[in-house]
Parts: structure tokens; C-alpha cells; sequence
């Protein structure tokens, strides 16, 4: 039900002089749709009057790296082709990165990029953490870009609070509206480039939310639903997405903009299922992969991951960050 990746590395190389390496990686995402169902949680009402945000025009512009730079990664029958080398152990690129001090001095500093760059690149940092041979990267690390965030994967720590926020930049919202600063500059270029390429206006409906916050929402929930309804629509605190200030929740706008739930189906909408990694986004819970996320279908929700590794993300076809990193599917809470 879940997306697979399989990853087969070829290697030829009999020639006398010349060595010839055949690698071949191929990744392929199945899948299978079936639930199609909105509800995110909540307008929200949140953080705007206690961030302390700056303003919009000290939001720093992100370098767009990495989109053009990545290989493009085949989806091929390699497989059979490689004679059986799959899955993570053997993927390659799985050395260490943490043996590296580059590495570890790269992580140190805060900046995931510098990291994902010392690590040899978002397939060499993706494919080592698959493998479970990176253990200095904390995938619960709240303040990562790569952070996984999900009903067995509470944050750490779990009231952790992002800084700097910042709404985005000339883009519109119902409600709510702040981010972490360098996800609403993101925001802001995504925004402009879906309306410069005619898919029109595109407003933020919901971004971080407090672990306060949170703790009332989803007691709310459960009283309108019930506890187990209410998970399917609404994270428990410390296990939301936008508690990390890397989650948007994005809506339609012309003449004003509409909810959540009218996001799906809209040119809006499959421009950003197309384009969205460009500026760093995924959409987190896709149609099908409840089974992976426990979420139903979210169109609306992105999530920044960063370029270098939505890049990787899209041109791989992964459907969820779970299959990306390797980790068991999270349909549940464990309690
Ligand atoms: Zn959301």
C-alpha cells in the first residue's frame, strides 16, 4: 500500500584498462490510491500575537540550489537488471557520514544544507540515514529540516518552539499565517511563481502551531469526534507538523480565497503537486498512503524539507518522507 524504493547498483567492470561502472539506481514508488477524504484541522487561530516575528523584509532569501544540480533518478526496472543488490543495506552511498568531521562540524553549525553538502550530496545523506548508517542525524530533531514528525515520531523537544517566524512576503492568508523565516521566504517565492505561470493566487490558511495550541485543538477534536477520528484529521500535541514551523497549509484565492478542504482540484492545486519542490515543499499526506502516514489525503499541507532533498524527493517519486528515510510506516499512535 506504501511506497517501496528499490535501489539496485550495477556494477560492470572487466575492462583491462578502462573501468567501467554501471550503476543504476532506480527507485520506484507504488502505490495505490484509495481514501480521498479532507479535514485538516483548524483555521488557525494561533501563534500570530506571540511570535515576536520580524517583519517580512528581513525575511532572507534561501539560495535556490540543488533543483537543477540533482540527478535525476531513473525509475527503471534496474532491479532485475542489478541481479539482486537492493534495498538499504546495500544501497550505495551508504558510508557513515557521521565518521566524516566535515560532516559532524557541518552539522554542528546549524545549517543543513552545509550538512547534506558535506555528506556528499541529498542521495549520499538520504540513502546513509536509510540504511541506518548515519546515527549522528536525529530525524526527531525538531529544529531539522529533515525532521520526521509523525504518530510514532513525537519531537524533540516536544514543545520546541521554532525561531525565527515570519509570514510570507506578499502572499495572503485566512488566518494564522507564521512559519519559520526561512520557509515563509520559500513560501513567498513558491506563491510568485505559481502566479507568474498562470496558476493563480495561492494564500497561506494555517502555519506554526503551538504545542499549546495544539493540546486545545486536538482536545477539541476529540470531543466533536472521538479519539480515534479525531486522529485521523488532527496530530496530538507535539506530533504535528506545525508545531516545527516547516508546515503550511495553503488555499485557493481569486476573489478571496477559499478553505482547505476546496484546495484539492484546483489549478492551484496540481501546479503545486507539480511544482512545489522547487521551492523546497513536498505534500506530506498524499492519497493512498494513510497506511504509511495516518493521515488522510492533505493536498493542502506542505511541507519544507528544503530544496536539496525535495528535489531528491520528487525526481525519486517518493510519496512519503517515511519510505524516503526509511522508516517503519506510522499509522498509529503506539498507545
Ligand atoms: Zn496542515
Amino acid at each position: 500500500m506504501y511506497a517501496r524504493r528499490r535501489i539496485a547498483a550495477v556494477v560492470g567492470g572487466l575492462a583491462v584498462v578502462v573501468l567501467v561502472v554501471a550503476g543504476v539506481v532506480g527507485l520506484t514508488s507504488m502505490l495505490s490510491r484509495s481514501d480521498a477524504a479532507p479535514a485538516d484541522p483548524v483555521a488557525a487561530l494561533l501563534g500570530d500575537a506571540t511570535t515576536g516575528a520580524p517583519g517580512a523584509s528581513e525575511i532572507p532569501v534561501p539560495a535556490q540550489t540543488g533543483v537543477a544540480a540533482q540527478q535525476p533518478v531513473t525509475d527503471e526496472a534496474a532491479d532485475e537488471a542489478g541481479g539482486g543488490a537492493s534495498d538499504a543495506a546495500n544501497e550505495p552511498g551508504a558510508a557513515d557520514p557521521c565518521a566524516d568531521p566535515v560532516f559532524q562540524q557541518a552539522l554542528a553549525s546549524g545549517s543543513d544544507a552545509d550538512a547534506i553538502a558535506a555528506a556528499g550530496g541529498a542521495e549520499s545523506f538520504r540513502s546513509a540515514i536509510a540504511a541506518g548508517a548515519a546515527p549522528c542525524v536525529d530525524l526527531h530533531e525538531a529544529g531539522r529540516t529533515w525532521v520526521v514528525v509523525n504518530k510514532l515520531n513525537a519531537l524533540d523537544p516536544i514543545d520546541y518552539w521554532p525561531e525565527p517566524q515570519a509570514r510570507a512576503e506578499g502572499v495572503e492568508r485566512t488566518s494564522g499565517g507564521h512559519m519559520r523565516a526561512d520557509v515563509a521566504a520559500a513560501l513567498s517565492q513558491l506563491v510568485t511563481a505559481a502566479r507568474g505561470e498562470g496558476a493563480g493566487g495561492i494564500g497561506v490558511n494555517s502555519g506554526f502551531r503551538s504545542y499549546d495550541f495544539q493540546v486545545s485543538t486536538h482536545r477539541s477534536y476529540v470531543g466533536q469526534l472521538g479519539q480515534a477520528n479525531a486522529d485521523l484529521t488532527s496530530a496530538r500535541p507535539g506530533h504535528s507538523e506545525h508545531q516545527t514551523g516547516l508546515a503550511v497549509d495553503v488555499v485557493a484565492c481569486s476573489e478571496g480565497c477559499g478553505t482547505i478542504e476546496r484546495f484539492g482540484g484546483t489549478v492551484q492545486s496540481d501546479w503545486v503537486a507539480a511544482n512545489a519542490h522547487r521551492f523546497g515543499f513536498i505534500i506530506r499526506y498524499g492519497d493512498g498512503d494513510t497506511a504509511t502516514t495516518g493521515y488522510e489525503y492533505e493536498p493542502w499541507h506542505l511541507r519544507y524539507i528544503g530544496t536539496d532533498l525535495a528535489a531528491l524527493y520528487a525526481a525519486g517519486g517518493y510519496r512519503t518522507l517515511e519510505d524516503f528515510f526509511g522508516m517503519p510506516p506510522a499509522p498509529d499512535y503506539a498507545d
